[in-house]
Order: C-alpha cells, then sequence, then structure tokens
C-alpha cells in the first residue's frame, strides 16, 4: 500500500471500519500523506498507525468508499476479476441467468463489495452506472472484463453515468457504449415475459429489475380480478397480472413516454389484447375520480418520496395519502400490493404509514406478505443502507 496516498483516521474513529462498514465521512479523517484527487485511491490507517484497507477517496460528506479491508490487497485488474466473478458467480447459483430470465442486477454496489458500481444486465447488454469517480475510472476495464466473467454472455456495456456521478466531480462524461455496441433492438426477458429495455431515454438502467420476485407474486393473485398498476413505469407488474389472467388491467404513468413503454411491452408480450389499457395521468388524479369498487387489484409503486430525511415528514404525508385513496377505492377482498422505495423511509415508518391510511379508510386490512428487493440486489449485512425497497401485499375485506 506503498505507492498510494495514505489516509489517517482520528482517534477512535476506526470502530465502524472493522465492523466492515465501507463508508468513512469525512469528519472522521485526521490527513492525507499527500495532495489527491478526487476518485484517487488512499490506504487508510486508525490513528494508531493500523492499516484497516484500502478505498476509493472523494472530496465530499461519504469521504471515502472501501474497496477491500484485505490489508495486503493491490487494486489492480485482478481484483476487479475477483469481485465481479463472485457477483457474477452469486447470480448464478441463485438460479438467475436462465433463458427465460435473462435480465438480472450483476453488481449492487456495496451489496457486492463494490462501492459506487451498478450493473444491470439484460441478454446481451450490461448497463453500467458509476456513482463515484473512482468508479468512474476504472469503468473501461470492468467493461472489457463482463465479457470474460459472464462466459461470454455480455458482449456489448452501454455506459450510462452522465447523471450518476457527482455533481462536483470534474468530468464530462456521455452515456454511450463503452464496448461493442448493440445497436439492435435489444428484447430482454423476465420469467418468460419480454420486454424492451431502453436504456438510452429510460429512468435508471432503463427497467426496473428490483421488482422481480413481486412481481412473480402479484401474478399470483391476478387471476379474475381488475387490476390497477399505478406508477407503471415499463409495465413490469401489468404483464405480470396479464400473464396471470387477470380480467382486466390498467397502467397509470404520468409520464407519457412510459406509458409508451408499457403498451409497447404488453404488444410484445400479448399481442391485441383487448384487457390492457394504459392511461397518462397523475396517480392521484386518476385515483380520486375513479369509483369505490371498480378495482380487486391494485399496485402502488410511486418513485422515492424521500430522497433524504429532511423530508421524511412530507414523504410519510404522501405514502399515507396516497394509500388511503387506494383503500377507499379499492373494492371488498380486493389486494394492495403497496411499495417505497425511499431508503431514508424504514420499514416500520412506511407500515406505521400504511396503518393510519388503513384506518382512515376504516377498512378492515391483513397483510398477506411482506415484501423485499430480490437477492440479485444483496444487502451487505455490514451496510443496512443496501436496504431500499419494502412493500406490503394487504387483503382488504
Ligand atoms: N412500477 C414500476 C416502477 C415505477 S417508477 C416498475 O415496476 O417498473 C415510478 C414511476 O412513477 C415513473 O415511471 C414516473 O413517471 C411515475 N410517476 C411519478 N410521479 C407520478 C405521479 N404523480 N403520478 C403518476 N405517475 C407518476
Amino acid at each position: 500500500m506503498n505507492d498510494i496516498a495514505k489516509l489517517t483516521l482520528k482517534a477512535h474513529k476506526e470502530e465502524s471500519l472493522k465492523r466492515f462498514h465501507p463508508w468513512i465521512f469525512s469528519g472522521a479523517i485526521a490527513g492525507i500523506d499527500r495532495e489527491i484527487d478526487e476518485g484517487d485511491l488512499v490506504a487508510v490507517y486508525s490513528a494508531n498507525g493500523d492499516p484497516l484497507g484500502i478505498g476509493h477517496f472523494a472530496p465530499s460528506t461519504i469521504a471515502v468508499r472501501m474497496l477491500s479491508f484485505d490489508t495486503g490487497e493491490t487494486i489492480n485488474r485482478d481484483f476487479w476479476l475477483k469481485r465481479l466473478s463472485a457477483a457474477y458467480k452469486l447470480r448464478e447459483s441463485l438460479g438467475l441467468i436462465s433463458n427465460e430470465n435473462n435480465s438480472y442486477r450483476l453488481v449492487h454496489g456495496e451489496g457486492d463489495n463494490l462501492p459506487g458500481l451498478i450493473i444491470d444486465v439484460y441478454g446481451d447488454t450490461a448497463v453500467m452506472q458509476a456513482h463515484t469517480l473512482g468508479m468512474h475510472n476504472v469503468a473501461g476495464l470492468i467493461a472489457e472484463l463482463l465479457p470474460e466473467i459472464t462466459g461470454g454472455a455480455v458482449q456489448a456495456v452501454y455506459y450510462k453515468s452522465a447523471n450518476t456521478l457527482p455533481h462536483m466531480a470534474d468530468v464530462e462524461v456521455e452515456d454511450g457504449f463503452i464496448f461493442g455496441n448493440n445497436s439492435n433492438v435489444n428484447v430482454a426477458r423476465e420469467n418468460g415475459l419480454q420486454f424492451y429495455p431502453d436504456w438510452k431515454r429510460g429512468q435508471k438502467t432503463g427497467f426496473f429489475l428490483d421488482q422481480r420476485d413481486n412481481r412473480a407474486l402479484l401474478k399470483a393473485y391476478a387471476d379474475g380480478r381488475r387490476v390497477l398498476n399505478m406508477f407503471c413505469y415499463t409495465g413490469g407488474f401489468s404483464l405480470f397480472a396479464l400473464a396471470g389472467n387477470a380480467e382486466k388491467v390498467v397502467s397509470v404513468d404520468s409520464s407519457s413516454k412510459a406509458i409508451d413503454l408499457a403498451v409497447r411491452n404488453v404488444a410484445l408480450n400479448f399481442a391485441n389484447s383487448t384487457r390492457h389499457q394504459a392511461v397518462a395521468e397523475d396517480a392521484f388524479r386518476y385515483l380520486e375520480q375513479i369509483e369505490k369498487g371498480a378495482y380487486d387489484l391494485i399496485v402502488l409503486d410511486p418513485p422515492a418520496f424521500a430522497k433524504h430525511r429532511k423530508v421524511l415528514h412530507n414523504a410519510l404525508k404522501g405514502y399515507r395519502r396516497l394509500n388511503t385513496i387506494a383503500f377507499e377505492k379499492i373494492a371488498s377482498g380486493g389486494v394492495v400490493f403497496t411499495f417505497s422505495c425511499s431508503q431514508a423511509v424504514s420499514r416500520e415508518e412506511f407500515r406505521q404509514a400504511v396503518f393510519s391510511a388503513a384506518a382512515a379508510a376504516k377498512r378492515e386490512v391483513r397483510i398477506l406478505h411482506q415484501m423485499t428487493q430480490p437477492s440479485d440486489h444483496p444487502i451487505n449485512i455490514y451496510h443496512p443502507e443496501g436496504e431500499y425497497l419494502k412493500g406490503l401485499a394487504l387483503y382488504v375485506d
């Protein structure tokens, strides 16, 4: 670790690192032995001079994201190969990768001991996002390793970091292919259903893979039900409701671009289906105007209402209001799938908001399932911040 900068912590600030928490906050740092740039590697030492590991530096609140707690580790091609292979092997061992399901998250940041890096795979194309300059600096190298670690399955890598790198970072990045070039219209599969992942224009990497298990669960509840999929985006839940024999499915999103994607994805799987309808409309406005009892399965999967704890109060009010209207409107014997993807909102706080909503709507509500993110979005046990998706499947009498 001699050829890289040495960062020393203030006294007693090594405790969280000894419990393998991968972040060092700026206030914990006593000093760095030389001038360094954002994204550089630093070797981290306690105030007593004990080596603690190695990480990527950034001049921000989270000043270091740890890559390794092995003080003998060298961060080179072999290191990235080892980490990426471990991530791929985990997905393979989960039985996630098959012809029927060729879409999965290959790298989930801290959950794969690769803080600052997200890689989603859609068939032969990987979509990669760097959230730190440290990861940005090795993006080319990582992209080149992906075909190797996936046994040739990944043939092209689209780099989509123009909006994920820190604003202060002094880099100009354009989204585009950095390895191979898949200009074909790419169709990917989730549990047997097809969709177009739109990494160019879509949100995040183009498709929300984190709802895979919950969509599969929804399919089991869809038979004969009239389904309302609020905040549908690319229509993931709608596809599985249709596959589960829903009587009808209405997909609602305020973005007409999202509605176009949902319509395209439905047509890809259910040509000429008369069971699906898509509406570009604000969710609250739509819910207000529907009749009571018009639907017996409602999905509420809104965007993160709270990006940080400061706006928590308003976010909880938002969840309460949204869920209250859904409880008021759903038919007797109906099921509500309700979610929060706000990392800042805890599982307990979300459940409390839904509880208040049920009471406000004066409905009898029972919890059938407690949902979370799927196994290709693993949560590092030392980094509880990695848990963000929470959901409840509720039976409403
Ligand atoms: N359920 C989706 C993901 C939802 S992402 C899936 O399974 O893939 C959140 C979506 O909410 C986005 O598509 C966004 O356009 C939409 N949205 C945001 N605010 C909205 C509002 N007020 N009314 C309706 N849709 C909204």
